[in-house]
């Protein structure tokens, strides 16, 4: 299960977070956030977190 909160219909909940499916479970806005339990994230998305932020670090902002 995962935490949602709409910034478009403002509602919040939970719901069976479905990873091909990223809009609001209530209203299918994209402005939903989810908040997964970190158990709940597969390694390779936690692997592709972790080399964005390294990939982040090599980057030049100035
Ligand atoms: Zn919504």
């Amino acid at each position: 299960m995962a935490r949602f909160r709409c910034g478009a219909c403002g509602r919040k909940g939970e719901c069976e977070y479905d990873g091909d499916r990223h809009g609001c479970p209530l209203c299918g806005s994209a402005e939903v956030v989810f908040a997964l339990a970190i158990e709940e994230v597969p390694d390779e998305l936690l692997a592709a977190l972790s080399s964005l932020e390294t990939d982040d670090e090599e980057r030049d902002e100035d």
